[in-house]
């Protein structure tokens, strides 16, 4: 039988939770230590652990199948793969900052001015949108040094909370894109591939939506059981069944974690009690 090959990063801030959804999704890899090429011995599947940055380009010419890697790197890479799902995780910003003391007053600060950064294709495509002439010095690593250190006015990075800008003594002015992992596709699967692809998908679906929902089990009394099913319509309708107390129900439903705080606020309104929040182990949606 054919496998569908899948490669991860082999070591870094997605490597850790790509294995880790491989293995919620069923993928158990059998040579626990990272060779170059795992197999997995429950599902059609094998794993080739890369740099992030090659992955794209596997992917385009068919080495690996499908690949898991941050949107930002396959933007900058511009190689030809679809986007086959987003995975919600790791999720950052690429923004330009400049020194704090600086005024900025919006994208027309970087002309004829310096951008320190390691997505020169990302920045380039959005300083041409904005009719901006800046240069682009493209290093590897280590960019948020680049003003302190007098080698450009200005960078374009990676951000996700903001502390590393703020201890280099630089503020976010622009956001330029938002990025999170995705799993990649190459174009010319065959079908059986496809069929693992999909089989694959509809499990990492399943995990990703059991991550994002909790169950919820809560006692309404009776008179509020209309506001309260208002605020959890679970995935059809809530289930509701009668407590042996006369006057008071059991409520069960799915909730999304998004909207967790807010709805057990106005859950405990409506004179909800003995409310239990429960972790979904899989949800298939
Ligand atoms: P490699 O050695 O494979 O080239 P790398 O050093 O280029 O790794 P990492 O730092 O491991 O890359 O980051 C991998 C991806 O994780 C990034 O491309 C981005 O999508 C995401 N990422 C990077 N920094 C953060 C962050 N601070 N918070 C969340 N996600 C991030
Ligand atoms: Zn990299």
């Amino acid at each position: 039988m054919k496998k569908l090959r899948i490669a991860i990063q082999k070591s870094g801030r997605l490597s850790e939770k790509s294995i880790n959804l491989l293995k919620e999704a069923g993928v158990s890899l059998t040579n626990g230590e990272r060779k170059l090429l795992a197999q997995s011995g429950s599902f059609p599947i094998e794993v080739l652990y890369l740099r992030d940055d090659d992955i794209p380009q596997y992917v385009e010419d068919g080495v690996a199948d499908i690949g898991i890697v941050g949107e930002n790197v396959f933007a900058e890479k511009g190689k030809e793969a679809d986007i086959v799902e987003r995975l919600g995780f790791s999720r950052c910003r690429l923004s330009l900052a400049i020194p704090k003391q600086l005024n900025y007053e919006g994208v027309e600060f970087f002309e004829g001015k310096k951008i320190a950064t390691s997505y020169p294709v990302i920045l380039e495509k959005f300083l041409n949108e904005k009719g901006v002439n800046a240069e682009i010095h493209e290093i590897s690593g280590s960019v948020e040094i680049a003003p302190g250190i007098g080698l450009a006015d200005g960078i374009f990075d990676i951000v996700s909370s903001g502390s590393t800008l703020i201890s280099n003594g630089l503020t976010e002015v622009d956001v330029v894109m938002k990025s999170e992992a995705v799993v990649i596709g190459n174009r010319d699967m065959d079908q059986e591939k496809r069929e693992i692809l999909n089989d694959l998908l509809f499990r990492i679906r399943s995990v990703l939506a059991s991550t994002n929902n909790k169950y919820i089990l809560l006692n309404a009394p009776n008179d509020k059981l209309d506001d309260i099913i208002s605020v959890i319509p679970g995935m059809k309708s809530p289930t509701v069944m009668p407590l042996a107390d006369s006057g008071w129900s059991s409520v069960h439903s799915v909730l999304s974690e998004s909207q967790f705080w807010q709805v057990i606020g106005k859950l405990k309104e409506f004179g909800a009690q003995g409310i239990l929040v429960i972790p979904i182990e899989k949800m298939i949606i």
